[in-house]
């Protein structure tokens, strides 16, 4: 038995604050590229280097990159029973991102049970940037890599959601909603297939 879920939304929508709160309690790992890619700028490797020029851009990290991260700790934690499946969080963001994803798990005999697209507006994703910007200091927070943020993904989602959506396993989340709440309405999903 195992469980997929992708935790989708644009910049700022409580996908990784989400993620962590529901890992735990479900016995899912959450996989964060975008999380990967800080850790691979935090060690100055040479990946690392490269990405952040296209990071603090906006701008999308190339798909064999990503792809190739993934991968590897989808590998590196196969033999871990603890882990029931993974909460996919700022990964597929292309149509070949999805395309390799579904290869991985088929691979596995598995699949991506559930999307939850985490819905939030403009207006308070950009308040909640210039509040990280201010706690976390990351590069990419800044109002003109937000901008340029918020139009890729009104790109990507246009092309993923669609990808899932035929297979009529998406649903949406009141992401505006207080963190307590995101995650009773994320459970309540959950919860009912989860334990299916
Ligand atoms: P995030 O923390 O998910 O907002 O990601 C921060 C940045 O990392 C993004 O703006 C992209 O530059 C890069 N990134 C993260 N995940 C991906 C992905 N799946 N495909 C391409 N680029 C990514």
């Amino acid at each position: 038995m195992s469980f997929n879920v992708i935790f989708f939304g644009p910049p700022a929508a409580g996908k990784g604050t989400q993620a962590k709160i529901i890992e735990e309690k479900y016995g899912l790992k959450q996989l964060s590229t975008g999380d990967m890619l800080r850790a691979q700028v935090a060690e100055g490797t040479e990946l690392g280097k490269q990405a952040k020029v296209i990071m603090d851009a906006g701008k999308l990290v190339s798909d064999e990159i990503v792809i190739g991260m993934i991968a590897d700790s989808m590998e590196r934690v196969k033999d871990n029973r603890r882990i029931k499946g993974f909460i996919f969080d700022g990964f597929p963001r292309t149509n070949a991102q999805a395309q390799s994803l579904d290869m991985m798990l088929k691979g596995r005999g598995q699949k991506i049970d559930m999307v939850l697209e985490l819905q939030v507006d403009d207006t308070a994703l950009l308040a909640r940037i210039e509040k990280r910007a201010k706690e976390e200091g990351r590069s990419d927070d800044t109002v003109a890599a937000m901008k340029t943020r918020l139009d890729q993904y009104r790109e990507y989602s246009a092309i993923v959601l669609p990808y899932y959506q035929i297979q009529g396993n998406v649903y949406a989340i009141d992401g505006m909603r207080p963190i307590d709440e995101v995650t009773m309405q994320i459970e309540a999903i959950l919860g009912e297939d989860i334990a299916a």
